[in-house]
């Protein structure tokens, strides 16, 4: 989260708006939280540039919720989805998908020389008709990350829970876009949903009614108590957004921080990524050390130095360094100062 959105939430939480409450207490169907709410929705709408042909929905949950909500509303029973598998995110969303209908699985991820690259979209076998094809443009835990989009003239549908917001996209190219919120958007426990309005109303019988995109549409995403307080924060990183520049800006400042850890950890070989280049992730990077066994002093003494959260996810092990668009150059610089010191004293 900018620290700025935090001190204005913490500046507001007693007394939002002069109300003498916090904007937790006030009733969601209030005008002053409607006011709040569609501010939101315009803000996004500007931010990414999203037309009126697209719903941008509020939903409650994860992104693992839209695992099971896609293929339901947009699978029809006899029809076939072609997912592509690219990491460990993407290969959740199959499986899930798997449960409700046919899905052709693209294995594209690949280890070519000791490197991970993704395989070449001609080679990729896709389905004639299929009713979509998803991907996850940015793998959070690989670190594998597309800079264009794979396919078109297909219905794409994006998990981009961990690349949102981070540079402009062409939302006119996809049919959906989800994004969890906790990375580029506010805390955990909503995820924002845009898709387009002919995708919608398609919903299987079955559906539960808060799985139902165009339910949750018609309802402007309060058919029942939305998550108040994760749309409020979202709403206060909007603004930061758009004081920052909007997401132009942001991707000259992502870009710029991903440059940078990627030097430090090429021109060590104290470190390494194993990621092909081309598909480096510019919001999560992943790195080993030469010498395993000192992942644990390098984890203690990160710590130490204030740099948190720099343990590679449980699955995959050694170091991850998530720098979504809230981290600033300065702890990119911090840690690169951190690593290069600590190669020294162990190389
Ligand atoms: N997709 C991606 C790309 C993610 O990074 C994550 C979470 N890190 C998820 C899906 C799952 O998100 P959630 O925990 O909100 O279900």
């Amino acid at each position: 989260m900018p620290e700025e959105v935090l001190k204005r939430a913490q500046h507001e939480l007693l007394d939002w708006q002069g109300r003498g409450c916090s904007v937790m207490e006030i009733s969601h169907r209030s005008d002053a939280y409607v006011a709040l709410a569609q501010s939101a929705e315009r803000k996004l709408r500007q931010l990414m540039n999203i037309s009126d042909d697209y719903a941008v929905l509020f939903c409650h949950g994860s992104a693992t919720h839209q695992f099971s909500m896609i293929p339901l509303n947009l699978l029809p029973e006899t029809g076939k989805a072609d997912y592509l598998n690219t990491g460990i995110w993407s290969d959740k969303a199959v499986k899930e998908a798997k449960r409700f209908g046919a899905v052709n699985e693209i294995k594209a991820l690949v280890n070519q020389n000791g490197q991970f690259t993704v395989t070449e979209p001609a080679s990729w076998n896709l389905t004639d008709n299929a009713a979509y094809f998803h991907y996850c443009p940015n793998e959070t835990i690989g670190g594998v990350e597309f800079s264009d989009i794979p396919v078109r003239g297909r219905t794409l549908v994006a998990d981009m829970s961990s690349c949102i917001l981070s540079k402009p996209i062409d939302v006119n190219q996809f049919g959906l876009i989800y994004a969890g919120a906790q990375k580029n958007i506010g805390p955990a426990g909503m995820t924002i949903t845009i898709i387009r309005k002919d995708l919608m109303g398609k919903a299987r019988p079955q559906t539960p009614v808060l799985f139902d995109y165009q339910v949750l549409a018609d309802n402007a995403s309060m058919y029942n108590t939305p998550p108040t307080w994760a749309w409020y924060l979202a709403d206060l990183v909007f603004d930061w957004l758009l004081e920052q520049g909007g997401v132009p800006a942001m991707a000259v400042h992502n870009a710029e921080k991903a440059r940078k850890l990627y030097a430090c950890i090429d021109g060590n070989p104290f470190y390494r990524n194993p990621i092909d280049p081309k598909f480096r992730s510019r919001m999560n990077v992943p790195f080993v050390l030469a010498d395993e066994s000192l992942n644990t002093k390098f984890l203690a003494e990160s710590e130490q130095a204030g740099l948190l959260a720099l343990a590679g996810h449980r699955s995959v092990g050694g170091m991850r360094a998530s720098i979504y668009n809230a981290m600033p150059m300065a702890g990119v610089d911090a840690l690169i100062a951190f690593m290069t010191d600590f190669a020294q004293r162990h190389g």
